[in-house]
């Protein structure tokens, strides 16, 4: 029997367990209240673990002695209500525990199991005591020590107060000095918190205010007067200055209303031109969730949201998270863009959140892109969102016009022999180069995308055809230089380049398919005045590097700006007047029912980033597709011909948004017993779909998923369709739940809610 009156709280821990844990709280032991929400450590199997309260047990339920909870290290709950319920929703519909929803949505070092209280930057202050000495007074206490005297003085011209780090490391004072005036009470010295704020140092912003035109005007007018919950799909082309329309709505929202906002991008590093015209327009009122941002920073951003310090928030998809009371809209920008799709568990997509989370606290949902994903342009066809259109660019200028440069003739050098496929006429084809000579003589600049990092494609034996691939993966090796390597863009797999190829011995292996790096090498041999910048996941390793590079692209101090998809987002340079795509069909073919959708807006969006100056400008796309739809309707900036094509491709077989998906991933060490499992899985499946009578869940597969092994795991799928996702979220659930995964083979399954890929 348990002690009446012993209350009993429900514990979500970050386990991969379908269930919550009872823990007794005995009054008087703790530190702080248990409440909905709070922050617990608690004895789990003989170790410490961080654990979320949320709810109460009835006492005398359980007949075992529950274990005590042993710290409750915060003042006020770490979770707020709102964001609890909204983790309640991901787990519910991404079918994975609560705790490990939870855990997802406080910063780490919230999290940690061992270190319950996250440390705090603190620095030494000093300050002067109350009581001044008069003039009189000093000339005789400081008869015998000027030091002291010039100190003090010197703190006094700094308004009472500096660091000890200042007046030493800077202004030469030493700690003996200090000490004396501290003896004498005529200073004091404290230890004073911190904000850990990494762009305190980037500053250099003008806030011109821009007055919007009738169109963005009017924009602004139909959100800031929207219905509580409502969402809107800003449908605006590239260029149309959909920034300040989010920016303007803000100022409505945060300063009029006083209500709090979170603005989503795809990636912060890419987009500092974005992130740097918020903080013009808000100043200290906003917190940017940079991802490379330490522990640390991230931990004194979020405090300073859920102290209301900060009332807006600026991040990638984490950031719908925030600990944001009060608020009055959510914008994701770039709505259409994969990345906000998280790759593990809980594999939640920001923008299905943020419409839940927004609609649940009444505020509005703000969608925008010049290329809205067709699951969005679908529900504000349906009525679901209202469309909201920026049809034109600001101030009346053009989008570029597009040309397609056909790659599939042969090009012959000076001599009339045929070129190789790497030499620099058949890369640049003569009317990209003809462009790249005018906009550098014009002393213009030119952003070249190539969505393929490292050197060289792949490496193959020409005598019996053999590709070099990757041991971990089914992946074939991409060849990088500086050094030369093979490597693996998957696990990181690397290996030197081998002379004879495994397979045959035979001695002629040719390097296939360009990469970055190379027609990095072919553009310097061609231009070498010019200054180009790389730009892909190999040049921006470091914390600022993409900030560092678009930054110099900014000042005029590059001429060609050469990259991956990277490049393609965001980015608005007046002086770009060219941009060219060395190989449109890169990924085009990649066996995804995405695949043209991510082709059409990667070519759209690099369209976009040129001439959006007074000066225009062009963009020459290199294909050997020029008849696929979604190079045609890029050419011609004509979504809603795309949408109309791609949408007719996704009915039979069925495709979102004509339906929902779950893609069931089973994984293993060994093939044999991962294709089994695959099977056996399929067919339980399959079973219950019959006796329960689930008519409204389809089930395509066992088969093995288009990339087969991926870090050393083999990898077979079943893929579920569902008209109605209140069935797939039934059938998920309880397959996940009741399905036994045999002990071997380290067998595991992942179920993957609304899928952007299914490689
Ligand atoms: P989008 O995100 O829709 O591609 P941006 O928000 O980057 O477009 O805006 C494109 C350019 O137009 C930016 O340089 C921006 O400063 C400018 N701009 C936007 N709105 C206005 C306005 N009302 N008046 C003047 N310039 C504007
Ligand atoms: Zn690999």
């Amino acid at each position: 029997m348990r002690d009446a009156g012993e209350r009993l709280v429900e514990i979500a821990l970050p386990l991969p367990l379908f269930q919550t844990f009872t823990y007794a709280v005995e009054e008087g032991t703790l530190q702080n209240p248990v409440a909905l929400g709070s922050r617990v450590v608690v004895p789990f199997r003989n170790r410490r673990q961080t654990g979320i309260c949320v709810g109460e047990s009835e006492s005398g339920s359980n007949t075992r002695k529950a274990k005590a909870v042993l710290e409750s290290p915060d003042a006020a709950p770490a979770v707020g209500p709102a964001v609890l319920e909204l983790c309640r929703w991901m787990a519910a519909y991404y079918i994975v525990p609560l705790g490990l929803a939870l855990r997802t949505v406080l910063p780490a070092m919230l999290t940690a199991p061992d270190r319950p209280h996250p440390p705090r930057k603190t620095q030494r202050v000093v300050s002067v005591s109350a009581d001044l000495p008069s003039l009189l007074q000093r000339e005789e206490m400081f008869a015998r020590s000027p030091r002291q005297r010039s100190l003090f003085e010197l703190l006094e011209s700094l308004g009472g107060r500096s660091t000890v780090e200042q007046l030493g490391a800077k202004l030469g004072f030493s700690a003996s000095v200090l000490d004396g005036l501290r003896k004498r009470g005529l200073i004091q010295v404290l230890d004073e918190v911190v904000e850990r704020d990494p762009f305190a140092s980037r500053g250099g912003l003008t806030p011109e205010r821009q007055k919007p035109t009738p169109a963005q005007e009017k924009a602004i007018d139909v959100m800031a007067r929207a219905a509580a919950g409502e969402v809107f799909l800003l449908h605006g082309i590239t260029g149309s200055g959909k920034t300040l329309v989010y920016i303007e709505l803000l100022r409505h929202i945060v300063d009029e209303r006083g209500q709090t906002a979170i603005v989503l991008v795809p990636e912060i590093a890419l987009t500092p031109q974005t992130v740097d015209r918020f903080r013009a327009a808000f100043g200290d009122r906003i917190a940017v969730l940079h991802s490379a941002l330490s522990d640390g920073e991230r931990y004194d951003a979020w405090l300073g949201l859920r102290r209301g310090d900060k009332r807006i928030v600026v991040g990638a998809r984490s950031a719908v998270f925030a600990p944001l009371e009060k608020l009055g809209a959510i914008i994701v920008d770039e709505e259409h863009e994969s990345s906000y799709k998280q790759g593990e568990t809980p594999r939640y997509h920001a923008r299905e959140v943020a419409i839940v989370r927004a609609r649940a606290e009444g505020a509005i949902t703000v969608l925008g892109s010049a290329t809205p994903s067709l699951e969005s342009w679908a529900n504000a066809e349906s009525g679901k969102f209202t469309l909201l259109r920026l049809p034109d660019r600001v101030g009346g200028g053009k989008l570029p016009a597009v040309e397609v440069v056909d790659l599939r003739g042969r090009v012959k050098d000076e001599t009339g022999k045929a070129a190789g496929a790497t030499d620099y006429g058949a890369v640049i084809r003569e009317p990209l180069d003809r462009a790249l000579a005018e906009c550098l003589a014009r002393g213009e600049q030119t952003i070249l995308l190539l969505n393929r990092r490292g050197y060289s494609a792949f490496a193959q034996c020409i005598d019996c055809g053999e590709v070099s691939v990757c041991p971990n993966c089914s992946i074939t090796l991409t060849i990088h230089r500086g050094p030369e390597r093979l490597v693996c863009h998957y696990c990181l797999h690397k290996e030197d380049v081998r002379a004879d190829c495994t397979r045959c011995g035979g001695r002629n292996l040719r390097q296939r398919g360009l990469g970055t790096q190379q027609v990095e090498r072919l553009l310097s041999e061609r231009f070498p005045a010019a200054r180009i910048a790389r730009m892909d996941f190999d040049t921006t390793s470091g914390k600022w590097a993409h900030t560092r590079i678009l930054d110099r692209v900014g000042s005029g101090e590059i001429d060609i700006l050469l990259g991956t998809q990277m490049i393609a987002k965001g980015l608005d340079f007046p002086n770009v007047t060219l941009v060219g795509v060395v190989d449109a069909d890169v990924g085009i073919n990649l066996p995804d029912f995405r695949a043209s959708e991510r082709s059409f807006q990667l070519l759209s969006q690099v369209a976009g980033r040129a001439g959006r100056g007074a000066k225009g400008g062009r963009v020459l796309i290199q294909t050997r597709l020029p008849n696929h739809h979604a190079v045609r309707h890029a050419v011609a900036h004509d979504y809603h011909a795309f949408v109309k094509e791609e949408m007719a491709g996704r009915v039979i077989p069925a495709y979102p948004p004509t339906v929902r998906l779950a893609n069931i991933v089973f994984s293993g060490l060994s093939e044999d017993a991962t294709a089994r499992f695959a099977i056996g899985g399929a067919a339980w499946l399959r079973e219950l779909l019959d006796t329960r009578n689930e008519n409204g869940v389809a089930i395509v597969g066992p088969a093995p998923c288009p990339i087969e092994r991926i870090k050393n795991r083999w990898r077979w799928h079943v893929l579920l369709k569902a008209a109605n996702p209140g069935d797939l979220t039934r059938v998920g659930r309880y397959f996940l739940e009741r399905f036994e995964i045999p002990q071997k083979a380290d067998l595991r399954l992942t179920l993957d809610r609304d899928p952007v890929a299914l490689l």
